[in-house]
């Protein structure tokens, strides 16, 4: 089995057992690691934990608005994921330093041998070219955390993978697709039996109507608030209402920009309607 096969199934997994950890493990040449049972169900836990934390920072980033944007993951400086200490165990450093770079360092010293599982780092040259890094492990069982920090190492290594990976808004399943991914997904990601299925598609025009009601009127107070405020410089009615829009839904109910293109009469009908069905003012009941 090849390790992206290993890796997949492994991820995709409600509970893994130990055959799944060690055909991923095989697949990398580390065949002799020994765990208990209890071990790799807890582990699968952390590493899909550190997964998840990872391909969430898509929806976080600068660019992405609340979009999932598959390019614009990484971990911030501040709040990075326990597995990042779990690898600092992994190679026997101290804990991981982030410079304001939002590098992270990870620095040995002799002095601290932390923990007696592990070694430093082996150099391994591959035969095409280029050189692959991984963690020297002496032969006892493996805590549960170190096999998830492994296996994170692992995953962090591959530059195809790492930005690629992507996992189903609807059913939460793990693919790494082979055709590149778009720059971003309003609602996220979905996998191909979500995207084709009948009862996706119903459930989805259903979904429509109701989503309808909630985007309508925040889309109209928009316009009315926009209308309201001083002049804009860019003037870019339609991104204004779509920001102000999906600023208060969730991610899996985010509307497209073109959703608003689409309906700004109705939402400038409703908007006049409203205007005019405004209690008077003052002024104009003293007329
Ligand atoms: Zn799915």
């Amino acid at each position: 089995m090849d390790a992206k096969t290993a890796f997949l199934e492994l991820l995709n997994a409600k509970r893994a057992t130990s055959a799944q950890w060690r055909n991923l493990l095989a697949a990398e040449g580390e065949e002799e690691r020994q765990f208990k049972q209890s071990e790799a169900a807890a582990a699968l836990t952390t590493l899909q934990g550190a997964i998840n934390f990872w391909i969430d920072t898509g929806f976080r980033s600068k660019e992405s608005k609340g979009s999932e944007t598959p390019t614009g993951r990484h971990l911030p400086t501040h709040e990075g994921p326990g597995v990042l200490l779990d690898i600092a165990r992994l190679l026997n450093c101290d804990d991981p330093v982030s410079t304001e770079a939002g590098v992270w360092t990870f620095q040995a010293s002799q002095h601290r041998k932390k923990n007696p599982l592990c070694g430093l780092l082996a150099m391994r040259m591959e035969p095409r070219g280029g050189f692959r890094f991984a963690p020297i492990l002496f032969g006892h069982a493996w805590p549960g955390n170190m096999l998830a920090a492994w296996a994170f190492y692992f995953f962090w290594q591959q530059d195809t993978w790492r930005f690629r990976l992507m996992r189903c808004a609807h059913c939460r399943f793990f693919s790494i697709p082979e055709r590149k991914t778009r720059k971003s997904y309003v609602r996220g990601w979905h996998c191909e039996r979500c995207r084709n299925s009948a009862s996706a598609k119903a459930a989805t025009a259903n979904l429509r109507d109701s989503l309808r009601k909630r985007w309508f009127a925040r889309a109209v107070s928009a316009l009315l608030e926009y209308e309201g405020g001083p002049r804009r410089a860019g003037n870019d009615l339609v991104q204004f209402i779509t920001d102000r829009v999906n600023a208060g839904l969730k991610p899996t109910n985010r509307i497209k920009r073109n959703t608003i293109t689409r309906n700004l009469a109705a939402i400038r009908q409703m908007a006049e309607r409203q205007k005019r069905a405004k209690p008077q003012t003052e002024s104009e009941a003293l007329r």
